[in-house]
């Protein structure tokens, strides 16, 4: 008998996953790791990988070669045709070229996702404003998107993905273009989202950065993990030995 010692149901759950692109090899090797709801991890490796993969098997936009992906107990590889619309609204993409629509105000940006997906205008402007709110926004709301700053910009991105309520947000590089403080000031947006029971997964370079924050990291090598744990801070050097006293 095993023993249930999680207090939040598994979200994502990767099983022996490869993925290999016929004319490039394993992009994934064997891969298995588990993402609770309402957890944070931050995913990490150089470029080639894997992790942008990893990011598309979960939306659907890839599907493995081997192995099985669940995502809120569904097996994606079962998931009927008519169901894929509803599994992709669990998801909020966040990319490193937010993608805006660049001739569209920042509301119009945002509120994309709910018009495709048919929701009443009314509710659409409510939802909207709330994630406008969320990313601190809201007076924004008819700037085109040049005319705001890069950290700005990706956080219309965010409550771009964030609007449909997402259970998941997965975010490609999302600091790839800002600076140190605007990255930590992107983080500290996605710790709130956490707080409020949604789940996080962001593939990442900002080493540095995310060794400071202390959040579960997962390490991809040549599309291998090798490692997943929590880093902890570098150590402050102790403090040197006070020189004793000369005997009077
Ligand atoms: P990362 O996001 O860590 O930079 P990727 O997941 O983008 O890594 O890529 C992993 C490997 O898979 C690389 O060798 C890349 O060239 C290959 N790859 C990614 N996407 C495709 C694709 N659509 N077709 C062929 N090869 C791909």
């Amino acid at each position: 008998m095993t023993l249930e010692t999680r207090s939040f149901p598994v979200l994502i759950e990767f099983e022996h996953v490869s993925k290999r692109y016929p004319e490039r090899g394993d992009a994934l090797k064997d891969l298995s790791f588990r993402l609770d709801a309402g957890e944070m991890a931050f995913l990490t490796g150089h470029s080639g990988a894997g992790k942008s993969t990893l990011l598309k098997l979960i939306g659907l936009l890839e599907r493995p070669s081997r192995g099985s992906v669940r995502v809120g107990g569904d097996d994606l590889a079962r998931l009927p045709r008519r169901r894929i619309p509803a599994h992709r609204r669990r998801i909020g993409m966040v990319f490193q070229d937010h993608r805006l629509l660049a001739e569209r105000s920042v509301f119009d940006n945002v509120a994309l996702p709910l018009v495709s997906a048919g929701m009443h205008r009314q509710e659409i402007g409510k939802r909207v404003r709330a994630a406008l709110d969320q990313v601190g926004l809201l007076k924004l709301e008819r700037a085109l998107p040049l005319t705001l700053s890069s950290g700005e910009q990706q956080r219309v991105g965010i409550a771009r993905a964030v609007v449909g309520r997402p259970e998941v947000i997965l975010a490609d590089e999302p600091t790839g273009n800002l600076d140190p403080d605007l990255s930590r000031e992107i983080f500290r947006l996605f710790e709130r989202f956490v707080e409020v029971g949604v789940s996080l997964l962001i593939a990442t370079h900002d080493l540095d950065l995310i060794q400071s924050l202390g959040h579960r990291t997962l390490v991809l090598k040549q599309g291998r993990l090798v490692a997943d744990a929590i880093p902890r801070p570098p150590t402050p050097e102790p403090e040197p030995e006070p020189e004793p006293e000369p005997a009077p």
